[in-house]
């Protein structure tokens, strides 16, 4: 085996929905890329009402990994399920009971290859390449733009957070960290397909962005510090423009209700533990502005903003998985990530299928305009 290439994963996407029609739906996104390609979404569960998990894969065009893991994530559950068995990663196991139970009491959102161009180039061109393949006239390392810098969440770094915050991110195409954050919010066909997804299935109540290396498992926020006190202290407020993004400092942290804080960190560790289960690897939970750097833009913290924004969305809690050692190990090191990641999202699918509430959105009261 090896790793997939762009037109190996769509294909699998669509072999896996024509074998397992009961099961699964595949949802065409509609945004082509700059290279004009399609992406696919798989959903998986016999129920498309019950509530879901969004899954993301190859936002980075480098982090190999991931959209191999979600597409054999997929395969595997999918037969587990037809077949009455169980699923075994490593010294994990899955009993056939609980593949039962993710398959009726939940979806899986599989959206395994978001930024195939990137990948393709990656694969073919340079190895380290990390952007999507928007066009730029200078070419070279100008074109692209980061898609995990282009979400509409605090996407205006330079207005929005200190002058000296280190945030991750870039106004400069040709910016050597290739974390260019485009020419406006959600510029990107990319993050407007994920965009897409959260804005037609407000099923999904989670959201599991997979990327490469660290390991570790990041929950909200990313923008600073969070604190479960003052409502205030939050991304939409212009009170706190221009004090965003400084550790340590008590200027602005950004709020985090302390149920969903708690929340977060209980599926997180449920993730960490059938990790460490597969092989002995230990991925810790961390909220990402502790775990990395200041983010802006970034899909998990857009994820759970939307409906602090309009408190008519679903709220959808966010996670970034930094799984393996390196952006492309050898593929039988590969393997033993794929089996770590499927471990983690089917022990997080499993938590929520037990989930059966049909809980409204959260009524959202708080100062600021987006
Ligand atoms: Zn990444």
């Amino acid at each position: 085996m090896a790793y997939l290439n762009v037109d190996e994963i769509e294909t699998a996407l669509q072999s896996l929905a024509a074998e397992y029609p009961e099961l699964t739906e595949l949802i065409e996104l509609p945004h082509p890329t700059h290279e004009d390609r399609r992406t696919r979404c798989l959903r998986i569960g016999a129920d498309p009402d019950r509530n879901g998990v969004l899954l993301l894969g190859g936002v980075h065009a480098r982090e190999w990994v991931p959209p191999d893991a979600l597409v054999s994530l997929a395969a595997d559950l999918l037969e587990a399920g037809t077949l009455g068995t169980g699923l075994v990663y490593g010294n994990h196991q899955v009993p056939a009971e609980r593949v039962q139970q993710v398959l009726e009491g939940t979806n899986l959102y599989v959206f395994a290859c978001v930024n195939p161009d990137g990948r393709r180039h990656s694969q073919t061109v340079e190895p380290m390449w990390r952007k999507n393949r928007r066009p730029h006239p200078a070419g070279g390392i100008c074109t692209g733009v980061d898609v995990n810098r282009n979400f509409d969440f605090l996407w205006d770094h330079t207005a929005l957070f200190h002058p000296d915050a280190d945030v991750a991110t870039s106004a400069d195409p040709c910016d050597r960290r290739q974390v260019y954050r485009g020419p406006s919010a959600a510029s990107e066909p990319e993050t407007r397909n994920v965009v897409h997804l959260l804005d037609t299935r407000p099923g999904i109540r989670w959201h599991v962005d997979v990327h490469s290396f660290v390991p570790v498992i990041l929950h909200n926020w990313g923008s600073d510090e969070h604190q479960t006190t003052d409502p205030e202290q939050n991304f939409r407020n212009p009170d706190f423009d221009g004090l965003r993004g400084i550790p340590g400092d008590t200027a602005y942290r950004e709020y985090l209700p302390a149920a969903d804080l708690d929340d977060e960190v209980a599926l997180g560790t449920a993730m960490s533990d059938a990790i460490r289960q597969v092989r002995g690897d230990e991925y810790p939970v961390t909220p990402a502005f502790g775990g990395l750097y200041p983010t802006s833009g970034a899909s998990d913290d857009y994820a759970y903003s939307r409906h602090f924004t309009d408190s008519s969305r679903s709220r959808v809690l966010g996670f970034t998985i930094e799984c393996a050692h390196s952006f492309q190990p050898p593929w039988a090191e590969a393997e033993d990530v794929i089996r770590e990641v499927s471990a983690a999202l089917l022990a997080l699918a499993a938590e929520v299928a037990e989930r059966t509430d049909r809980e409204e959105p959260a009524s959202v009261d708080q100062k600021g305009t987006s």
